[in-house]
Formats: structure tokens, C-alpha cells, sequence
């Protein structure tokens, strides 16, 4: 539980700090020039303002680069993970060191537009909303299958957990009690979208079009997608182990019916050679019994990485600017 929320007492003016949260994974050659539109952005705005860069154990020059931004501008703070821990871990990360009165969690490659950020800010200042969600009202370009796969996936965690991510994206604005809610969220599974919408609060939502990437590819193979979607929804409800009862019970009555027509058949001398019924059910038993282990397997892997509770992310560096002067931490 949270104890102590209640006490962050927030001034929310034009002196407060918002730090940026951006996780990097092989965005070596456009993330200097994605900083610098951001922060002319921000600057413009009069925005005071911090960068929190997370390298996700890329293997290109990602790592050198944010170094490179954190000794050259004053307000940068970059780490590095110890490996590819996947952008909610990096995320996490980003959040624990993060130092602003709010947050804003986006992605490296200006598909998340740094236009709207002064209007968050001033939302999150002058309307008092402690989150403020980017919406997405077009999805930008995407692949037909990939964009009726998502649909299907957001329908199901509706269904089976009554969030609607449909539109959702990871472009928010968090204010920091929301942020120390979130820190006090014990799981190693994460999925980002799905946990701050658990977390309720004020919230706001703004529209944006999904800008084109500009450069670089995304990241999101179908394998990396089927096991996100996995991930959310065996975290967010266990409906599908129910499902697996009723599935129990309707295969029985089944089961009981065909049992009595069998006997009857049999008693009244009319029984066939009932080869194909025997294969069937074989067949239909069979899977469900494999479909419904599996299901549970998932659960308990999921029960057995919780219950190890590892570290969700490792810090290999750190480098932070500071006042102009930058150090080094770790080299
Ligand atoms: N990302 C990450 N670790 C990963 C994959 C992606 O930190 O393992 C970051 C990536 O650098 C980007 C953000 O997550 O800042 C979104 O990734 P991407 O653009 O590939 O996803 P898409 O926009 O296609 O959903
Ligand atoms: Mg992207």
C-alpha cells in the first residue's frame, strides 16, 4: 500500500521540473537529433525540464551517443542496462531515476509528437489532472494483420479485465504521486499501459497522430507482440483459467449425453461401430486437456518469476550531467 500519498504536496507552477523518461533500443543514428527537436520544444515553451535517456542494451551506437548528450547539455541523465531487459523494464527504470514534479514517458523515434507536450504540461499545471494520456486518434501507418491483431488484443483485455486500452499509448504525462503509486507496485511482470491504467487518479486524455519513425525500424517482431499480449492479459485476470472450468463442465455434459445415447443404442441393439464419435471426442478431450495445461502453465511461470522476485532491470551505467559539469559514475 501506498502510505503517505496523500502527504506529497505538490506546487504546481512554472518553476516545476518535468523530467522525460525516453527508453532507447537501436536508435543510435537519429537520438541526438530526436533530443534536440524535443528539447527546442520544451525551451521554447520555458519549460524547466530534465532528460532521463534509458539505453536498453542496444548494440549499435545508442550507448555512446546519450553519453555523449549527457556530457554535452546540462541536464541529461543517461544509464545503460546490463542487457535488452524490453522497453516496460527500461521504462521502469527511467521512472525510479527521474527526478520531476511530472513525468513524460515517450518513445525515441518522434513518433510521439513533442508538440503536444506543452499542452500536457499546462493541462497537468492549470487543470490539475495528475494524468495525462496521448490518445491516439490514428494509429499511423501500420500493416493491416498487425493492426486487426491489436484490435483483437485490446478487445479481449476489455472483455476480461474491463480496461479499455484500445486507443491508449505510452505517451502520458504522470505527476509524481502517481509515479511513487507506481514504484510501490511490487509485480516483475510489467505492462506499462495496463499498470498506470489500474492506477486511476485525475486523468485527462489528448489526441495525437502517430508521426512516421523517423529512422530506423520498429522493434515489435510478431513474436515480441504474442508475448506482450500474453503477458498483459495473464497479468491483468485469470478469466482465462475460469474459462477453463466452464470448458470442464460443458465438455461433462456433453460427455454424459453422449454416454446415454451410447447405452441406449447399445440396449435397444441399434449400436454402430460409433468409430468416428470415438476419435472425435478423443480429438476435442485431448486438446482441451493440453489447451487448459498450457494455460495453467503460463500462470504458474508467471507465479514463478514473481515469486523470485529478481530485479526487474540492472543499471551496467551511469552517466549524469550536472550544472554544466558532467561525471561519470561508473567509468
Ligand atoms: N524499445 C526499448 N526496448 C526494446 C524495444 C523498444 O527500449 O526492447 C524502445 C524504442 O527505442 C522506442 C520505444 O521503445 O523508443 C518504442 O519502440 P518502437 O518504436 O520500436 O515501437 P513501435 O513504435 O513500433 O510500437
Ligand atoms: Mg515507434
Amino acid at each position: 500500500m501506498a502510505v503517505g500519498i496523500c502527504n506529497i504536496d505538490q506546487n504546481r507552477s512554472e518553476e516545476s521540473l518535468l523530467s522525460l523518461v525516453i527508453p532507447v533500443y537501436q536508435e543510435g543514428s537519429h537520438i541526438k537529433s530526436s533530443i534536440d527537436v524535443i528539447e527546442k520544444v520544451l525551451k521554447d515553451h520555458h519549460i524547466k525540464h530534465q532528460f532521463v535517456l534509458i539505453d536498453d542494451g542496444s548494440k549499435d551506437n545508442s550507448w555512446e551517443e546519450i553519453k555523449q548528450l549527457a556530457n554535452d547539455k546540462a541536464n541529461v541523465t543517461s544509464l545503460r542496462l546490463s542487457r535488452n531487459f524490453g522497453k516496460e523494464s527500461a521504462l521502469c527504470a527511467g521512472l525510479d531515476y527521474a527526478d520531476g514534479d511530472m513525468v513524460i514517458v515517450m518513445d525515441a523515434d518522434l513518433q510521439h509528437p513533442p508538440e503536444i507536450i506543452p499542452e500536457m504540461v499546462r493541462v497537468w499545471r492549470e487543470e490539475g489532472f495528475d494524468v495525462i494520456e496521448g490518445i491516439k486518434s490514428s494509429r499511423g501507418k501500420e500493416n493491416p494483420i498487425y493492426k486487426w491483431c491489436a484490435k483483437f488484443f485490446y478487445y479481449i483485455i476489455y472483455k476480461t479485465s474491463d480496461i479499455n486500452l484500445g486507443k491508449a499509448s505510452d505517451f502520458k504525462l504522470l505527476d509524481r504521486k502517481v509515479i511513487e503509486a507506481w514504484k510501490d507496485m511490487p509485480e516483475r511482470a510489467i505492462f506499462f499501459r495496463g499498470m498506470t491504467a489500474w492506477l486511476g487518479f485525475d486523468r485527462k486524455q489528448i489526441n495525437f497522430d502517430v508521426a512516421e519513425r523517423v529512422n530506423g525500424k520498429t522493434k515489435w517482431s510478431l513474436f515480441r507482440l504474442i508475448r506482450l499480449a500474453l503477458n498483459a492479459i495473464t497479468s491483468y485476470t485469470s478469466v482465462p483459467l475460469h474459462c477453463i472450468t466452464v470448458l470442464g463442465i460443458i465438455m461433462f455434459i456433453g460427455a454424459v449425453l453422449m454416454g446415454l445415447q451410447t447405452l441406449y443404442m447399445k440396449f435397444v441393439g441399434g449400436a454402430t461401430s460409433g468409430f468416428t464419435t470415438v476419435i472425435l471426442l478423443q480429438l476435442i478431450i485431448g486438446s482441451s486437456i493440453m489447451i487448459s495445461l498450457g494455460m495453467i502453465g503460463i500462470y504458474l511461470t508467471k507465479i514463478y518469476k514473481e515469486v523470485k522476485a529478481r530485479p526487474r532491470y540492472l543499471v551496467a551505467k551511469c552517466v549524469k550531467s550536472k550544472e554544466g559539469q558532467a561525471f561519470d559514475k561508473s567509468e
